[in-house]
């Protein structure tokens, strides 16, 4: 089983993800036994997205979170809001929240313990920017990200994905080679070992990869074993590219 996490990011209405939705169901289900589908759209159109997937199989992630549960707290949304609508996954300190909108490890953080203490599975976000990667520091900066999100946080019972996601790769159209990936694991799982050593890696935490995934390179991510499996931006918004690459994750895992 591998995932493949679609993230919708700032695109599609409430109808056209409704559309999608309905054509990716149609397109996908054969190969749901491989292959752990999610779909994460845009705030407003998860009612329509969550009662198009409901008993389908796909499940439903949202891209952001804010970490306390109620209060003054203008145009933020709750997990536990969230989770009214079935969303069972959200994405935490994507790049783009943690550029464009300032969101601090501190605040990243928070969002962790706010999502799992409402039972729901963070899809962390982690990697290292290209000048960061110019100076030699990637790993040092993916294995600072882990270790700030996750302080104070105890996985015990809990599950979570962390996705490798190096910043200057995304929407690119150039992923990263998977040697890259692969060592990028190594090094988010060394850090996990040393804050959790009693911490079950293979059952209580995914790894996956994003940047630039599309039906070219996905094989590549989805045959690694080190790699749980990918997370998609650009690419998952045709919903024929992604229906194809739910199709290549079940072959690759059928032979
Ligand atoms: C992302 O933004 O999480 C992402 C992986 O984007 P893209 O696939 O477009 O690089």
């Amino acid at each position: 089983m591998k995932y493949l996490i679609a993230n919708w990011k700032m695109n599609l209405t409430a109808a056209d993800s409704k559309s999608h939705v309905t054509t990716i169901l149609k397109n996908i289900t054969p190969y749901l036994s491989m292959v752990n589908t999610v779909i994460c759209p845009s705030f407003p159109s998860l009612s329509a997205v969550a009662k198009l997937i409901t008993g389908s199989g796909v499940a439903l992630g949202a891209q952001n979170c804010f970490w306390e549960e109620k209060g003054s707290f203008t145009g933020e949304v709750s997990p536990s809001m969230l989770k009214e609508f079935n969303t069972e996954y959200i994405i935490v300190g994507h790049s783009e929240r943690r550029q464009q909108l300032q969101e601090t490890e501190e605040m990243i953080n928070k969002k962790m313990q706010a999502v799992l203490r409402a039972g729901l599975v963070p899809i962390l976000c982690v990697g290292e920017t290209f000048s960061e990667r110019q100076l030699g520091r990637k790993d040092f900066v993916i294995a600072g990200q882990v270790e700030s999100a996750l302080q104070n946080i105890q996985l015990f019972n809990k599950k979570i994905l962390i996705a490798y996601e190096p910043v200057w790769v995304i929407g690119s159209g150039q992923a990263v080679k998977i040697e890259e990936a692969e060592h990028a694991v190594r090094v988010i799982k060394q850090v996990l070992i040393d804050l959790y050593p009693d911490l079950d890696l293979k059952k209580d935490v995914q790894i996956l990869y994003g940047g630039s995934v599309d039906t070219k390179n996905i094989s590549y991510f989805t045959s690694s074993t080190l790699l749980d499996g990918v997370l998609v931006g650009g690419a998952s918004l045709d919903v024929d590219e992604f229906s194809q690459m739910a199709k290549i994750i079940f072959d690759n895992l059928s032979k």
